[in-house]
């Protein structure tokens, strides 16, 4: 799940990390209000930015500097309601403009490959990360952070040397490990700060310069989202894909993929097999879904009507092996979302176990566009013979 930048924030300031005051406004009028207050505390100007789940917002107009209250209101006007990578813009955060002497990238992210949460920075922050890593891979330093340990010391000192930071090495080390306690404390897979930025602020005896965090990704593991009921609460369903949201609601495990044969499975291993003899058979699966233990018709019925809402769906499969998992409800379930069904896709059905003979008289009596097979190759190769005839 991926968190919005003023959310993002929110866990960075609380770990103490310095980040810079913000606010967060969904009109114009609101935005002016919020920039006078900032003005007024002393800040040079602000920055409005649109608040949405893609990258590149600066780029694409969505972060824009402002020098009046009447100014930030008026970028704001812009800013909201426009269309960025096909998401509308409903909220802007207001903050004070730094002022910015140079602009570092610093990221902690899971690797799943060393098993390690690795420290990633750059001296040349604000760029397209990705784009680097291609062009310059040299530019980028990596350093992995202890499995029990955390991010010891002395790996914190050398990022931050490699940055160019060695007159600013306290706050640095105090970032670099937040960084990477952040990613634990919130099972975090990614926690990108683009720009990291030193910027220069008057003091008493002339200006003086400090690093700040000027944006903030965080994506958090979506499986241990149940352990932190308040992340998932900051889940933006504006921003979700629809068929996600739904999926979620109705408790099944749903994945859409590339595919166009919908296939319904009752538990993640033998939706997995499925998948692979549905590939095996030359045919390509339109999505993983397990409808978990138990399923009441209902929940199959939402299931079918999820596939079907994916309109590159030619041919369904369904493989329930009956257990906990009753075939008549699966049937029911099936029989009763095809009545409301607004297009004629051709059905296989495998049901073994638990009342499967029942299972297969409902389904025989609901009458065509429901063929049923009894072995599991059988009905892959005809589900794969279906699609590829439609
Ligand atoms: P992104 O494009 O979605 O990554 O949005 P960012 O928040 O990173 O902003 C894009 C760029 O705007 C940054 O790389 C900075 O160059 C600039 N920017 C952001 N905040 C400030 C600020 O407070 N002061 C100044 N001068 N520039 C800023
Ligand atoms: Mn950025």
């Amino acid at each position: 799940m991926k968190l919005q930048e003023l959310d993002a924030r929110t866990l960075l300031a609380r770990a103490g990390l310095p980040v810079p005051a913000w606010s967060v406004a969904s009109d114009p009028g609101e935005v002016r209000a919020q920039a006078e207050a900032f003005l007024a505390d002393g800040a040079d100007g602000v920055v409005v930015k649109a608040q949405v789940l893609v990258g590149g917002r600066g780029k694409a107009g969505g972060v824009k500097l402002a020098r009046t209250a009447d100014d930030a209101a008026e970028v704001a006007g812009a800013i909201l309601g426009m269309d960025i990578k096909g998401i509308t813009v409903r909220r802007v955060l207001v903050t004070p403009a730094s002022a910015i002497v140079r602009e570092l990238y610093l990221a902690a992210v899971l690797d799943r490959t060393s098993r390690r949460i690795l420290l990633m920075g750059s001296a040349q922050g604000g760029v397209d990360i990705e784009e680097l890593a291609a062009s310059d891979p040299s530019a980028i330093t990596t350093i992995a952070a202890h499995p029990h340990l955390g991010l010891q010391d002395h790996r914190a000192r050398r990022m931050a040397f490699a940055l160019g930071l060695s007159e600013h090495l306290k706050e640095a080390v105090v970032i670099c490990k937040g960084l990477v306690s952040v990613v634990y404390a919130n099972d975090a897979d990614l926690v990108e700060v683009n720009p990291l930025a030193i910027v220069r602020e008057p003091a008493p005896d002339g200006p003086a310069e400090r690093l700040a965090l000027l944006d903030a990704k965080i994506t958090i593991d979506d499986s241990a989202l149940g352990r932190h009921p308040d992340l998932e609460a900051m889940r933006d369903l504006d921003e979700e894909d629809p068929v996600d949201v739904e999926a979620r609601a109705a408790g099944l495990s749903f994945i859409r993929l590339d595919g166009d044969i919908g296939c319904m499975v009752n538990g993640a291993g033998l939706a997995m097999t499925t998948m692979d003899l549905v590939k095996r058979a030359g045919g390509r699966p339109a999505n993983f879904l397990d409808i978990g233990g138990g399923a009441r018709h209902d929940k199959v019925a939402e299931a079918l009507r999820l596939i079907l809402a994916d309109r590159s769906v030619k041919a369904v499969l369904v493989n329930i092996f009956g257990g906990i998992a009753r075939g008549d409800e699966v049937a029911r379930g099936l029989v009763e979302a095809r009545a409301h069904q607004d297009r004629d896709v051709p059905m296989i059905v495998r049901i073994v176990g638990t009342n499967a003979e029942l299972a297969a008289d409902i389904l025989r009596e609901a009458g065509s566009g429901i063929e049923t097979a009894t072995s599991l190759d059988d009905a892959v190769a005809r589900a794969v013979a279906l699609a590829k005839a439609a």
